[in-house]
């Protein structure tokens, strides 16, 4: 062979992919394809060496054997490290011993991104233990088979719910989230400047999803909300994806039933990627006819008889939840009204309750939903009991002139659904960038 007519390129010019790893067959013995991706690992020794290949759809065997390939390219590949990033030009050659029943012979490589470091962890890295060794080099962390998983079936759900909308008539928003004033009042807001003045990131769309249904009646959105969450949890993000749902001349039984739609096609999506992925490793989700309901009272209740110290009109922690032993996904319906938001509706028949939801999904609260108030006056009242500035508000408020329809929505956090979906444990590993106390970068 010539030793001297291969040059090792880096740029990637005039070559472009043929196939993707998996579509390569047996079948097509002999054929010239390019391959590209990244390494996976090289091993070998003298005049022989084997390397892995990995693309999106999957991986390949590169064979670089002295006398079959030439000399420059084996060489190189006998050097090349874990994540480089190369093209191969090759020929497909059948193998009973290579992994999928085949191997490329390389003719030429081009060598586009070549590491030189070890890398933090190995890309077959089952488990890595620091979550925050792995956060520093996210995109590599990516790439590790469970992240994958996460995120692909993550994608396939956003689809199913997107297309759930789509089908029943919503509109699909977008609201600012640069805002004067706060949805709810108060806490947990980020401050930002806006030109000279201070402004905040939006922690809901609550407000202007609201006003959407006078215009639209059946709207939705799917964007990031922004929360000054001082503590470190598994389940709380500074930033996180909100999927908002706002409906005209409906309730909060309404929006349930939303819910369930959403839970079911979500169940379903993931159940069937978990069938064509087999090595997913999530466990399959059971759905059940309906989502069992329990009354905020009735849970109160129960908490009290086996003994936990919680009364009427406290929050109903997740360890409490776990002492009545609930699990899977479940509605608690009809909270107190008083720590409510000034939106959500009084009950008709119980001025201390409210029209009001959270799906849950053990001790995992997935989303808060309830009937709106329609009526300024009454909106004004509950803003003054709750010591709010109307004034304020009276770019909201005025909309409410102007005849707002009945309406009721919820917003179910799009990490915690996925987290109970593929049995994630940490929020962090449901998104792709955390934002947290104590992160803000990568
Ligand atoms: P929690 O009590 O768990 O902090 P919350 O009641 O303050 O949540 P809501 O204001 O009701 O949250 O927001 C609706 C949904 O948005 C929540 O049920 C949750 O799924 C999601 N969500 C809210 N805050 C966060 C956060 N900081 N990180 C991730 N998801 C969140
Ligand atoms: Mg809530």
């Amino acid at each position: 062979m010539n030793q001297n007519t291969v040059m090792i390129e880096t740029e990637l010019g005039d070559w472009r992919r043929t196939h993707y790893s998996d579509r390569l067959s047996p079948q097509m013995a002999d054929s010239d394809v390019t391959v590209m991706g990244w390494v996976l690992s090289v091993r070998g020794h003298g005049n022989i060496s084997f390397m892995m290949l990995k693309d999106k759809e999957g991986e390949i065997q590169v064979l670089a054997k002295a006398g079959s390939c030439p000399d420059e390219v084996r060489e190189k590949i006998s050097r090349l490290k874990a994540h480089s990033s190369v093209g191969i030009k090759g020929t497909v050659k059948p193998s009973e011993k290579a992994p999928r029943g085949i191997e490329i012979i390389p003719k030429e490589i081009r060598v586009f991104s070549e590491v030189e470091k070890i890398p933090p962890f190995e890309p077959y890295a089952k488990t890595v233990k620091n979550i925050d060794t792995r956060l520093e080099v996210r995109p590599i962390d990516l790439k590790r088979k469970s992240l994958q998983h996460i995120f692909k079936a993550r994608s396939k759900i956003l689809q199913a719910i997107r297309n759930y909308f789509y089908e029943n008539g919503f509109l699909e928003i977008n609201t600012p989230k640069m805002i004067a004033t706060a949805t709810e009042g108060g806490a947990a807001l980020f401050p930002i400047f806006y030109y000279n003045k201070e402004a905040f990131l939006a922690q809901s769309p609550q407000l202007y999803k609201e006003q959407l249904t006078m215009s639209f009646e059946k709207v939705f959105e799917i964007a990031p909300i922004f929360r000054a969450e001082p503590s470190r949890t598994n389940r709380h993000l500074a930033e996180a994806i909100s999927i908002d749902v706002e409906e005209a001349y409906v309730d909060y039984n309404d929006i349930m039933k939303r819910i369930e739609d959403l839970i079911k096609i979500s169940i379903k999506t993931v159940n069937d990627y978990f069938k064509e992925n087999t090595d997913s490793e999530f466990i399959t989700v059971n759905m059940p006819d309906k989502i069992p309901q329990y009354t905020y009272s009735e849970l109160v209740d129960k908490m009290q008889k086996v003994g936990a110290k919680t009364e009427w009109g406290d929050d109903l922690y997740p360890s409490n939840l776990k002492k009545i032993g609930l699990s899977g996904f479940y509605f608690i319906k009809d909270w107190p009204i008083g720590p409510k938001p000034f939106y959500v509706k009084m009950s008709k028949s119980d001025p201390k309750i409210s029209e009001s939801f959270d799906l849950m999904f053990g001790d995992l609260e997935l989303s808060s939903g309830s009937t709106r108030v329609e009526k300024r006056a009454e909106l004004e009242e509950r803003m003054k009991n709750k010591g709010l500035k109307i004034d304020a508000f009276e770019y909201h408020l005025r909309a409410f002139d102007y005849g707002m329809p009945p309406h009721a929505g919820c917003g179910i956090g799009l990490e915690r659904l996925i987290m109970s979906l593929t049995g994630t444990e940490n929020i962090r590993d449901a998104t792709f960038y955390p934002r947290d106390v104590d992160r803000l970068t990568p």
